[in-house]
């Protein structure tokens, strides 16, 4: 017998008939003997159609002004995909019960759409286990210490699933969607795009952290942090298929690397279009300066991802970063409003209309040259690049949003992606 837990997302809960298939699938899990946990998402689209509503009565800056009420409102797509969950699970004859964050309860802080989890209890969903019931958690949210509903960024769910997972120490930590695994890179993009069986950890945390939204890149984080077996499957596999078969599908997340896995140069291709180029023009190239600028941007509270400074002339020199496309009219006007006039920025850009698009590989800390041969592949499809950034198994270039899917096939192409695993070392 095993602690199991599930996690299904949006459109794998997405219709009643969905929702009965899951329940069906959990039922087979528990009836072979296994302790389960599941964590829903909200039915596909819901999250959307609740935010929609309150951009509709207050267009303008939703993110900041009303957190507190967005997460209030957002977190009830969890809460009536998980009791209809339970209701399903009944109907199939098991004893469940559905518990929303704040019931369990899932500690987290205070960043209202982007709160993190501090801490679990697990006293409760471990009550309910051995009482033998399915014990089904919401997915995407918690509480914070002054009672407020916070919710964790969207895709937050694969957050809440393995943070639950680690919590109570579960054996492993399955996640479910509408792809039967990690693949090369994204498959709506590149149909040539191949599934692996296994990803390292390390390249999983690259991947999802440069955009892939496969997994949310906490989910991530916490799998490593705590060592928690984790692996993405299908949730469009006939629900009656055998169990040890549906336990071996999929990849699995592995900490550890082999031979074969440093063979392949690049893993995976990711693109993120979620971010905006910022740049300062014209600043004093004097010590202090990236500190004035970012300095300001994070009080803000707004994340930094890509920088770079130009090398000075006459004194002067530009400086540039990239930021969440959400937080680029807010960066703007604090640039424009505070920072700018008192370094004596000549002017501040913004640019929405940029991709980010990475190469990752831990074969990439052995071979030489990956970069460039990147470089290449782009210059010979005529993509400018206007930013690089690199670390030991990655390369990142900022280009224009418009070349993005011509990018990532090329270098998808160009890293023999889309051919059996063997051939990938001769690549
Ligand atoms: P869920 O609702 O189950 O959480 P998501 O839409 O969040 O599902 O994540 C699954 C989607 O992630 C897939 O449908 C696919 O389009 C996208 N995706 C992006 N990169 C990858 C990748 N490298 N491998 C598989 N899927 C990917
Ligand atoms: N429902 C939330 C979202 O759409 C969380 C999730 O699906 O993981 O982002
Ligand atoms: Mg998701």
């Amino acid at each position: 017998m095993a602690l199991i837990v599930h996690k299904y997302g949006g459109t794998s809960m997405g219709s009643t008939e969905r929702i009965r298939n899951v329940a069906k699938r959990v039922a087979k899990w528990h009836r072979a003997g296994h302790q389960m946990v599941v964590v829903p998402s909200a039915m596909s689209g819901e999250t959307n159609r609740l935010l929609g509503l309150a951009k509709e009565l207050a267009p303008a800056k939703p993110g900041d002004a009303y957190g507190r009420e967005l997460d209030q409102l957002a977190a009830t797509g969890e809460q009536a995909s998980s009791a209809l969950l339970a209701i399903a699970l009944q109907a199939e004859g098991l004893d469940a019960v559905s518990f929303s964050g704040w019931q369990v309860p899932i500690k987290t802080n205070s960043a209202y759409t982007k709160a993190r989890i501090e801490s679990i209890d697990d006293v409760r969903v471990k009550g309910e286990l051995n009482a033998g019931k399915v014990v089904i958690i919401t997915g995407f949210q918690g509480i914070d210490e002054g009672g407020n509903v916070t919710t964790l960024g969207r895709g937050g769910s694969d957050t809440s699933a393995v943070a639950v997972a680690a919590a109570i120490k579960a054996d492993e930590c399955l996640i479910y969607t509408d792809v039967d695994g990690v693949y090369t890179t994204d498959p709506r993009v590149v149909p040539e795009a191949r599934r692996m069986e296994r990803v390292s950890f390390e390249e999983m945390l690259e991947m999802a952290s440069m955009g892939s939204k496969v997994l949310q890149i906490r989910s991530v984080e916490f799998a490593g942090k705590y060592r928690v077996p984790m692996r993405v499957l299908s949730s469009f596999t006939p629900w009656d298929i055998d169990l040890n078969e549906e336990a071996r599908s999929g990849t699995l997340i592995t900490f550890e690397e082999d031979e074969q896995m440093e063979q392949a140069i690049v893993s995976g291709i990711a693109f993120n279009r979620d971010e905006a180029k910022v740049s300062v023009l014209g600043v004093p190239d004097t010590p202090g300066i990236a500190f004035q600028i970012l300095g300001a941007v994070a009080a803000a509270n707004v994340e930094v991802d890509v920088i770079i400074q130009n090398i000075s002339k006459d004194g002067k020199t530009d400086f540039s970063f990239t930021v969440n496309r959400n937080d680029l009219a807010k960066t703007l006007d604090l640039l424009k409003g505070e920072v700018a006039p008192k370094l004596g920025a000549a002017e501040v850009l913004g640019d929405a209309k940029i991709c980010k698009v990475s190469i990752v590989g831990i074969g990439m800390r052995s071979h030489v040259g990956v970069a460039s041969r990147m470089f290449r592949c782009l210059s010979e499809e005529g993509i400018n690049i206007q930013m690089i950034s690199t670390s030991e198994i990655k390369t990142s270039v900022v280009i224009d949003e418009k070349y993005m899917e011509l990018a990532v096939r090329g270098l998808h192409r160009e890293f023999a992606l889309d051919q059996p695993v063997d051939s990938l070392a001769k690549a």
